[in-house]
């Protein structure tokens, strides 16, 4: 479904995005992933290359838009092009506003909302030059419901929605194609650590009956960045069984 095309996934060493590159890679993308430090770009590369998976990953700063910047333009020098983004890195939030710090708050936000802009800033130009490509943003289940503490995530997750729609505007005369995926819970590493006595009572919540595997959202990512969603742009897909928390 995605043969040759070049695509860069950020926070792709793990979770959600580790499953979006090998789920890319198996159907013939050439995949890049970002993550934060080379020893775990390194991993994650080891592992899909043991499934005979070959992807690249570089590790820029996503808090600089020079670092990044400066990837992309490695990436162009050795690619060609890049067809394909998905914003994917992204860190949560959980406590009562009164235990949040300023920095915590920012924290989120420079993660899940600026580094989004910074990575798209810098790989747009390209897109443009070449008439076409596609952008994915990670969103939540918590974009559309908000939850009830640990305000800076929902409130990324709300900007992640505006820029998907705002850019999608934007950037479709362009031949870009700009979406988000908005998972509900979904088996990562953070949710595992979680004990059974707090999975149990969500899981009763969601009228599928289960919470989600990085299967279930790397294939709503799949089906949009291929060619069977070219009429589709601005839109939030909720991969979450029907919760509504
Ligand atoms: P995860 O913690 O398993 O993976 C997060 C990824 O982001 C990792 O690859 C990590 O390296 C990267 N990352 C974290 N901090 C970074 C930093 N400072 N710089 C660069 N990269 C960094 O989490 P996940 O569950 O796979 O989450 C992936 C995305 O899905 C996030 O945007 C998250 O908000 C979203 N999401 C997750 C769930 C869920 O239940 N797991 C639900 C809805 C949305």
């Amino acid at each position: 479904m995605l043969n040759d095309k070049i695509a860069i996934i950020t926070g792709g060493t793990r979770g959600i995005g580790l499953e979006t590159a090998r789920t890319f890679a198996k159907n013939g993308a050439q995949v890049i992933i970002f993550g934060s430090r080379q020893e775990t770009v390194d991993k994650a590369i080891n592992e899909l290359k043991k499934e005979n998976l070959s992807v690249a990953g570089y590790c820029p700063s996503l808090n600089n838009y020079q670092e990044i910047e400066q990837t992309v333009k490695t990436i162009l020098d050795r690619y060609g092009r890049i067809d394909t983004l998905v914003n994917n890195a992204g860190i949560s939030a959980d406590k009562p506003i009164e235990d949040t710090t300023p920095e915590e708050f920012d924290k989120v936000i420079d993660l899940n909302l600026r580094a989004v802009f910074y990575v798209t800033k810098a790989v747009v130009p390209s897109m443009k030059a070449k008439g076409d490509g596609v952008i994915l943003n990670t969103s939540s289940m918590v974009s559309i419901y908000g939850q009830p503490s640990g305000v800076g995530y929902p409130a990324s997750k709300f900007a992640v929605n505006g820029l998907t729609k705002s850019l999608a505007r934007e950037l479709a005369p362009a031949g870009i194609r700009v979406n988000a995926v908005a998972p509900g819970i979904t088996n990562t590493d953070m949710v595992a650590a979680l004990p059974p006595e707090m999975i149990e009572p969500l899981i009763k919540t969601i009228p599928l009956g289960r919470i989600g595997e990085p299967q279930d959202i790397a294939n709503a990512f799949l089906f949009l960045a291929s060619d069977l969603a070219s009429y589709i742009t601005g839109t939030i897909l909720q991969v979450d069984g029907a919760a509504r928390a």
